[in-house]
C-alpha cells in the first residue's frame, strides 16, 4: 500500500506581506484547510486521487475567495469565463473545457469530458450543453458576481491593464490578492494512482476568447502513474509556451531530474517567456514540490499526521 499524498494551490502572484490584510490572509488560509481536509479524508479512507483532486477544486471554486468557480474574475468584456482541467494518472485520461460561462463546477465538468471517451477538449456553450446532459449544474452568470472582482476589474478596466489575479494594481492592504487564485490540487491514492486538476476565471479583464494553461493538459495540468501529477498557476501564456506540467513530468521521467530542480528549471523557462507563478506536485513516490517565482503562491499540504498545513508567501515554510 501507498502512503497517500496530496498538495493544493489558490494562485499565485505578487502575493506580499505588505499588501493582503490579516483578515484575508486568515479568509484564505482557512478556506485553503477546508478544501485540504475534504479531500483528504477521500484519500485516508482509500478514495481514489482522482475523487481527491476533484473533490479539492471543487470546494475551491464554491468558495468566492478563489479565482475559480464562484470568484471567477471578470474578463474585458466584463464577463466571468472559465477554464479547468482533470488528468488520471492510471490511464492518461484527460478532460478540459475552455471559456464555459454557466457551469457551476467547471471541474466537474472536464471530468465529465473525460469520462465520456468521446473527446478530451472542449469549449464554450457546447461544452456547458455536453457537461450538463451528464449531470453538471448549470448556473445564470450572476452566480460569479462578488464586489471585490468588480471592484478589481473597474480598477484594471480604467488602466486598460490584463493582471494575473493576485497581481493587482496598487499596494495597498489586499492589493495584492483582490483577485485571489486559480486554484490546482494534486494527489496520490493507497494504491499508487496519481492526478492532478487545475481550475480557474483566467486573468482579470484578459481578451474575450483568450484561453490560459488551466484549460490545457500539457501546460496546466499533468499525471502520469509512476512519474507526477502537476498542477500550474500563474501567466498562462508563459505555461502554454513552456508546456510547463508536462515539461516537468518530462524532466523526471526521461531526464531523471531531481524534483527541486526540475521544477526551478520550468519556472525558469516560464520566467524567460515573461511569466510568474508556481506549481504543485507529487512524484510517484510521494515526494512534494511546490515551488514559485512569483512573491507568493496560496498553498496547503497534509502533514504525516494529517494535520493540514498552509504557506502563502514565497518565503514561508509550510506550517
Ligand atoms: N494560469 C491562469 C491563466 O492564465 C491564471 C492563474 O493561474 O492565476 O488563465
Amino acid at each position: 500500500m501507498t502512503r497517500p499524498a496530496l498538495i493544493l494551490h489558490g494562485g499565485a502572484g505578487d502575493i506580499r506581506r505588505e499588501n493582503i490584510s490579516l483578515e484575508l490572509e486568515v479568509e484564505m488560509r482557512s478556506a485553503l484547510r477546508r478544501a485540504a481536509a475534504q479531500a483528504w479524508n477521500i484519500l485516508v479512507k482509500g478514495g481514489a486521487a482522482l475523487d481527491a483532486v476533484e473533490s479539492a477544486v471543487c470546494a475551491m471554486e464554491d468558495a468566492p475567495q478563489f479565482n475559480a468557480g464562484r470568484g471567477s474574475v471578470l474578463n474585458a468584456a466584463g464577463q466571468f469565463v472559465m477554464d479547468a482541467s482533470i488528468m488520471d494518472g492510471r490511464n492518461g485520461a484527460a478532460g478540459a473545457l475552455a471559456s464555459v460561462l454557466r457551469l457551476k463546477n467547471p471541474i466537474c465538468a472536464a471530468r465529465a469530458v473525460m469520462e465520456s471517451g468521446k473527446v478530451v477538449f472542449m469549449q464554450g456553450p457546447s461544452a456547458e450543453q455536453f457537461a450538463a446532459a451528464r449531470g453538471c449544474e448549470l448556473v445564470d452568470g450572476s452566480y460569479f458576481y462578488t464586489e471585490r472582482r468588480w471592484n478589481s476589474w473597474l480598477k484594471l478596466r480604467g488602466a486598460g491593464d490584463v493582471r494575473l489575479d493576485h497581481s493587482s494594481p496598487g499596494q495597498t492592504a489586499d492589493a495584492g490578492a483582490e483577485g485571489h487564485g486559480t486554484v490546482g490540487a494534486v494527489a496520490l491514492d493507497a494504491s499508487g494512482n496519481l492526478a492532478a486538476a487545475t481550475s480557474t476565471g483566467g486573468m482579470t479583464n484578459n481578451l474575450p476568447g483568450r484561453i490560459g494553461d488551466s484549460a490545457q493538459n500539457g501546460a496546466g495540468t499533468w499525471a502520469r502513474n509512476g512519474v507526477c501529477a502537476v498542477s500550474c498557476t500563474g501567466t498562462g501564456e508563459s505555461f502554454i509556451r513552456a508546456n510547463a506540467a508536462h515539461d516537468l513530468a518530462a524532466r523526471l521521467e526521461y531526464g531523471r531530474q531531481e524534483p527541486e530542480a526540475a521544477g526551478r528549471a520550468v519556472l525558469e523557462t516560464v520566467a524567460r517567456y515573461g511569466g510568474e507563478g508556481g506549481l504543485i506536485a507529487l512524484t510517484a513516490a510521494g515526494a512534494p514540490l511546490l515551488l514559485c517565482n512569483s512573491a507568493g503562491m496560496y498553498r496547503a499540504m497534509p502533514d504525516a499526521d494529517g494535520r493540514i498545513l498552509t504557506a502563502i508567501f514565497a518565503d514561508e515554510q509550510l506550517s
